[in-house]
């Protein structure tokens, strides 16, 4: 069998499905090939023996602050406000993560009530670095070493199998710290879920005639099967469409996580979508019980607990110098390349979020869009 199209798409997650909507919509013949036997990659949720909807990779929260992502996404699909929270379970006492007044009050036995109170103790607590340079200066920074200690040192040992002084800033600074009594996780404009899920609103995108969705197939067995195209998107690990040529002696690092379900015979599990569990008493990282997710009606729930394991699929590149390093020269080495572009998380092996992957992959298609347009203009 040949395969052809003008578009070819490895892979029917965020950056495979807007790429297919956008050149479908042109007009464009396109062919999406994808290994798993079904679409959404990480995003794919589906109802459970339990009746209930439940994601297969881990909770997906969306949130963001580009209109033009929100807008984007309103065409596939209804959605529903949902201001996700998380509860961190800390020396035995449940408390809201991101830090606020509540978790501090609670942890130390304070009466902290006003802003100014809070920012007084955190002055009095966090170690003042002025630009930090590692995960670790990060936390340091915002909450101190007390809190560093409870909250975020083995939380992120257990997640990455590095301590925070291994990895970015970045990765640390992806919690905030607040001085009131906010305690949803997210604090952009746009914070909601599909209703209905986010596969359906991948089907959406991707039923349109001009494109055609390959499940069960894995690119590297078909790559000599396809004849031509104009352009071609890889959204896989881009270590691996190079065969790993630059990883011989150092591997570009990636995190799966080993998601471990069990149906419990109860109404509920625990009081919250999402409960953190920073410490070194248990290995899993968090535990998810979907059915608070839309408010669930079931007689029995499905919990997940989240062990993050270095073998398996990848979901998390490794945010540091080393990987860094490693990526570029695989970068260096898809620009030579005419006509084929990486796009999304793995690929661009960046920690995007939903929304973030989502620009990534409109923007993408402008670019390309305004040059072909050029390109017309000087041919005339
Ligand atoms: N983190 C932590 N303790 C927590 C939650 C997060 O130390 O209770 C750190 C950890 O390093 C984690 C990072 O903050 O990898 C980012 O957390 P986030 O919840 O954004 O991770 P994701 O939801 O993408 O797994």
């Amino acid at each position: 069998m040949k395969i052809q199209a003008d578009i070819i798409i490895i892979g029917a997650g965020i950056s495979g499905a807007v790429l297919a909507e956008r050149f479908a919509g042109e007009g464009k013949k396109v062919i999406v090939i994808e290994k798993r036997n079904h679409i959404a990659g990480n995003c794919y949720d589906y109802t459970d023996e339990n009746n209930i909807l439940v994601s297969k990779y881990g909770a997906h929260l969306f949130h963001t602050n580009y209109k033009e992502v929100w807008d984007y996404v309103n065409r596939f699909s209804k959605w529903y406000d949902y201001e996700h929270k998380v509860i961190a379970k800390v020396d035995g006492v449940l408390v809201p993560i991101p830090v606020n007044i509540t978790t501090v009050n609670r942890l130390f036995g304070l009466s902290i009530s006003t802003e100014d109170e809070m920012c007084k103790w955190l002055d009095a607590n966090r170690t003042v670095i002025g630009q930090p340079a590692d995960g670790r200066e990060a936390a340091l920074s915002k909450v101190g070493p007390v809190l560093y200690e409870k909250m975020f040192r083995h939380y992120t040992k257990k997640q990455w199998d590095k301590y925070p002084e291994e990895l970015d800033a970045s990765v640390l600074d992806r919690i905030p710290v607040r001085t009131n009594d906010d305690d949803r996780y997210f604090s952009d404009t746009w914070q909601a879920l599909p209703k209905g899920g986010y596969t359906q609103l991948f089907k959406k995108m991707l039923s349109h005639p001009n494109i055609t969705v390959m499940l069960n197939t894995d690119y590297f067995d078909v790559k000599n099967t396809i004849t031509g195209y104009d352009k071609l998107f890889y959204t896989g690990p881009i270590d691996r469409f190079f065969n790993f040529k630059f990883s011989l002696n150092e591997k570009l690092e990636y995190r799966s996580i080993n998601f471990v379900s069990e149906t419990i015979d109860a109404g509920n599990f625990q009081e919250n979508s999402v409960i953190n569990y920073p410490g070194t008493d248990v290995d899993f990282t968090r535990i998810i019980e979907y059915k608070h997710f839309g408010n669930q009606v079931s007689e029995k729930t499905t919990v997940v607990k989240e062990y993050t394991v270095s073998e398996g699929e990848p979901y998390y590149p490794v945010p540091n110098e080393k990987n860094r390093r490693i990526y570029e020269k695989y970068k260096a080495e898809a620009e030579t390349l005419a006509d084929v572009y990486f796009v999304g998380r793995l690929a661009n092996y960046k920690y995007f979020n939903m929304d973030q992957a989502f620009k990534n992959a409109l923007d993408l298609f402008e670019q390309l869009r305004i040059q072909e347009l050029k390109n017309v203009l000087e041919t005339l």
